[in-house]
C-alpha cells in the first residue's frame, strides 16, 4: 500500500509541477530545482519499484515449484535460497519443532545453499569441530522471543550470541562471540511459522545490517505464509496419496485397496456362498536381474508382470501390487480348478515374453481359495504365500494349490515359517548364513532331518556352545514328555514348532552379552529377560500360521513358583507347554558348556532337575521327565 501511495503521490506532484509551468507564475530557475528533486525521487522509486518486481518474481518461482511435484524439502530449500538471493541475507533457514524420548527439539529442515551459507557452515565446523546438523537445536530461553513467537509476531535482535548460545547450549559463550565477530552477521530475524493456527517452527534469517525496515518485514512476512502455504500442501498431498488406490509404477491396485477389497470380497462371498481364489505371484530372481542388469531392468521386470496381469484379468478381477515384486490377485466367483488354470495361463504368458537385455523372465505361483481352504482372510493369504514358496522350493516358474489348513504337517509350518523368516528378514542373521539356510528350505522336499539341520545352523549362529543335533533331541524329548501330559495332536503339533522357535529372538540380542565371560550385569540380565517377548510379538506375529504359538514362547520363562518372568504366573496358569520347553531347554543347557562354567553330565544335570522341582517346574513334571530321560531316551 505504502508504495502504491507514494507512487500516487509522485504523480499529484508532477501534475502540480506541470500545471505551475503551465501558469507560468512560478520563476524558471524555481522550476529547475523542483525538476532536479523530482528527478531524483524518479531514481529512488525505480529502484523500488524494480526491487518489488524481483520480489514478485522470487514469490512467481516459488509459487511455481508448489504447483510442480517436488518433494517438500526441495521446495523449502528453494525457499531460503531465494530469500537469501534477494534480500542479500548473509544466511537463511527453517527449523521445526521435534520431539522424541529425550524431549523436544528444533532441526533444521532447511538452510540455504548460497555461497556465503556454505562458508558459515564450514566455518563453524572449523570453528566448533562440530556439524552443525548433528546437532539437536534447543528452544533459546530468551523472554521476548518466546513472547513474539507465542504472539505470532516477527522478532528482530542483534544478540546473536543470545540466539546461537539458546539453540546450542553447550557450546562455550566465548567461543560463539568470537565465531560471531568474525562474521558479517550483525543481526538476526525470527519469523514464526505456524499451520492452521499451530506454531511448528521458525525462519531465521542472519542480516549483515543492524536493524530491519518496516517494508523488509513485510516481505519477510509474505515469505514466512509461502512457507506455511508450501508445508500446507505437502501435507495436503500426503492426505492424498494415503487415499489413493493405484500403484504409481505399475498401475495396478495397490495392497491398501487389495486389503479393503478382500475383506469385502470375504462377505459377499459369505452371503452367496460363492467362493474366490486369490493367485499369489512373486518374480523369480529378481535380485539378480537388478544385480547383473540395474535397477531399471529390474522395474521393467516388475511393469512386464503387471501388463501380464492386466491383460489376463477378466474385467470383474483385482490384480494388485503388494509391494516390490510381490502381486496377489483376487478371482471372484473362481474355485481352485478355475484359479489354477487361471495362474497358469499368467505363468505361461509371462514366460513367453522377451525382455530386451534380460531375455525370459519367470514367476512363481501360488493358489488358495476362500471357503475352500479356509474361512479366514488371514489364513487363505498365508496358504497362498505358503504355495508360492513350495513353487520356489520345487523349482521356481510353476504353479502350486494350497493345500487345506488342516492338512498341513508342522514341518511344513516350520520350513515356511523359517522361510518367511529368512527372506522377509525378520531376523538380523548375517547374509552368508541367511543365503545357506533359504537354499536349503528351497531345495528341501519337506523332510525331518534337513529340518532339524536349518534350526541347528540357526541356533548356532547366536548360540556358538549349540551342539549339531541338538533341536532334534528336544523336539523328541518334548514330544515324549507330551505324550505323559495327553496333549491332543493339534497341540503336539504346536509344541514341536514351539521348540524350534523360542529362542528366535535371541538372534535380536547383541552378540556380546551372548558370549560374555564376565558375569552378566542386571542390565544384561533384563535385557535377555526380555528376548520371549522380542520372539514372540516381532518375529513371529506377522506370520499368521504360527501366531498361535506365540503365547507358549512368551511364558516359557514362567517358573512353577511365580518366580520367573516376564508375568510372574505360577502353577497352572502357565500352560503345559511352556512348562515342556522351560524343562527341556534348561537341561540342555546345562549339558552344554558355558563360558562361565563346564558341561554336566546326564547325571549332574538330572539333579539339578530334580533340585528344581516345585521351584522351576512341577513334581510331576520333573519325575517324568527324569523317568524319560533315565529310561526312553538316548
Ligand atoms: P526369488 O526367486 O527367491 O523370489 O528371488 P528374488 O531375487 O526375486 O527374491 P529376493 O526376495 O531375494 O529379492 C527381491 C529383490 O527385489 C530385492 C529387492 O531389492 C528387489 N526389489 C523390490 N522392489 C523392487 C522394485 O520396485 N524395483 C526393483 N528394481 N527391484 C525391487
Ligand atoms: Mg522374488
Amino acid at each position: 500500500m505504502g508504495f502504491f501511495d507514494s507512487i500516487r503521490n509522485f504523480k499529484n506532484r508532477i501534475d502540480q509541477v506541470e500545471s505551475s509551468v503551465y501558469s507560468g507564475k512560478q520563476s524558471l530557475l524555481e522550476v529547475y530545482e523542483r525538476n532536479a528533486k523530482l528527478e531524483a525521487e524518479i531514481v529512488l522509486r525505480t529502484k523500488e519499484l524494480e526491487r518489488a518486481n524481483k520480489q514478485m518474481l522470487t514469490l512467481q518461482h516459488i509459487w511455481d515449484m508448489m504447483n510442480s511435484s517436488k518433494p517438500l524439502s526441495s521446495v523449502l530449500n528453494a525457499i531460503v535460497n531465494s530469500l537469501q538471493g534477494e534480500l542479500g541475507y548473509l544466511h537463511s533457514f527453517i527449523v521445526k519443532q521435534k520431539s522424541d524420548v529425550e524431549g523436544n527439539y528444533l532441526q533444521i529442515v532447511a538452510a540455504s545453499q548460497e555461497d556465503s551459507h556454505l562458508t558459515l557452515q564450514k566455518r563453524f565446523s572449523e570453528f566448533f569441530k562440530c556439524d552443525i546438523d548433528d546437532y539437536k537445536l534447543q528452544f533459546p530461553q530468551i523472554p521476548e522471543l518466546k513472547n513474539a513467537v507465542n504472539n505470532n509476531q516477527i522478532y528482530q535482535s542483534q544478540n546473536l550470541s543470545g540466539l546461537i548460545c539458546g539453540f546450542l547450549p553447550e557450546l562455550e559463550a566465548e567461543k560463539v562471540n568470537a565465531f560471531i565477530k568474525d562474521s558479517k552477521m550483525k543481526s538476526y530475524i525470527l519469523v514464526p511459522l505456524s499451520s492452521k493456527q499451530v506454531h511448528f517452527g521458525s525462519l531465521i534469517v542472519f542480516s549483515s545490517r543492524e536493524t530491519v525496515s518496516g517494508s523488509e518485514i513485510d516481505f519477510l512476512s509474505l515469505f514466512a505464509k509461502q512457507i506455511e502455504l508450501a508445508i500446507t500442501i505437502a501435507d495436503l498431498f500426503q492426505a492424498v496419496k494415503e487415499q489413493a488406490i493405484t500403484d504409481g509404477m505399475t498401475g495396478l491396485y495397490n495392497r491398501r485397496y487389495f486389503e479393503d477389497f478382500i475383506k469385502k470380497e470375504a462377505v459377499r462371498a459369505n452371503r452367496q456362498n460363492q467362493k474366490f481364489t486369490v493367485i499369489g505371484l512373486d518374480l523369480d530372481h529378481l535380485k539378480r536381474i537388478n544385480d547383473v542388469y540395474g535397477h531399471n531392468y529390474g522395474d521393467l521386470a516388475i511393469k512386464t508382470i503387471a501388463e501380464v496381469l492386466k491383460n489376463n484379468a477378466r474385467s470383474i478381477d483385482v490384480a494388485a501390487r503388494m509391494g516390490g515384486e510381490e502381486f496377489n490377485i483376487i478371482l471372484p466367483g473362481v474355485d481352485s480348478a478355475g484359479g489354477a488354470v487361471a495362474a497358469e495361463r499368467i505363468r505361461k504368458a509371462i514366460e513367453s515374453i522377451e525382455l530386451e537385455k534380460i531375455g525370459h523372465i519367470t514367476a512363481s505361483l501360488g493358489v488358495a481359495t476362500y471357503l475352500e481352504h479356509s474361512e479366514e482372510i488371514e489364513e487363505l493369504l498365508e496358504l497362498t504365500d505358503q504355495a508360492m514358496y513350495e513353487s520356489k522350493r520345487n523349482g521356481r516358474n510353476r504353479v502350486t494349490i494350497a493345500k487345506p489348513a488342516y492338512e498341513t504337517s508342522w514341518e511344513e509350518i516350520a520350513i515356511n515359517t523359517f522361510a518367511d523368516i529368512l527372506t522377509k528378514h525378520r531376523i538380523p542373521v548375517d547374509e552368508g548364513t541367511a543365503q545357506l539356510l533359504s537354499r536349503k528350505l528351497q531345495e528341501m522336499n519337506i523332510n525331518n532331518e534337513k529340518l532339524y539341520q536349518v534350526a541347528d545352523t540357526l541356533v548356532s549362529s547366536y548360540n556358538p556352545e549349540h551342539t549339531a543335533g541338538g533341536v532334534k533331541q528336544k523336539v523328541q524329548l518334548a514330544a515324549l514328555l507330551a505324550k505323559r501330559f495327553e496333549l491332543s495332536k493339534a497341540n503336539l503339533d504346536k509344541l514341536k514348532i514351539a521348540v524350534l522357535l523360542y529362542d528366535i529372538g535371541n538372534t535380536m540380542l547383541p552378540k556380546d552379552i551372548l558370549r560374555k565371560k564376565e558375569p552378566l550385569t542386571k542390565t544384561d540380565r533384563e535385557s535377555i529377560n526380555q528376548h520371549p517377548v522380542i520372539a514372540a510379538k516381532e518375529i513371529l506375529e506377522p506370520i499368521s500360521n504360527v501366531v498361535d504359538i506365540i503365547p507358549i514362547i512368551e511364558k516359557h520363562h514362567e517358573n512353577w513358583n511365580g518366580t520367573g518372568y516376564p508375568n510372574k504366573i505360577s502353577g497352572e496358569a502357565i500352560p503345559i507347554e511352556s512348562q515342556i520347553i522351560l524343562i527341556v531347554d534348561s537341561y540342555f543347557a546345562l549339558l552344554e558348556k558355558r563360558p562361565y562354567r563346564d558341561a554336566m553330565s546326564r547325571d549332574e544335570a538330572l539333579e539339578v532337575i530334580e533340585q528344581e522341582s516345585n521351584r522351576k517346574w512341577s513334581e510331576k513334571l520333573a519325575k517324568e521327565f527324569i523317568s524319560i530321560v533315565r529310561n526312553d531316551f538316548s
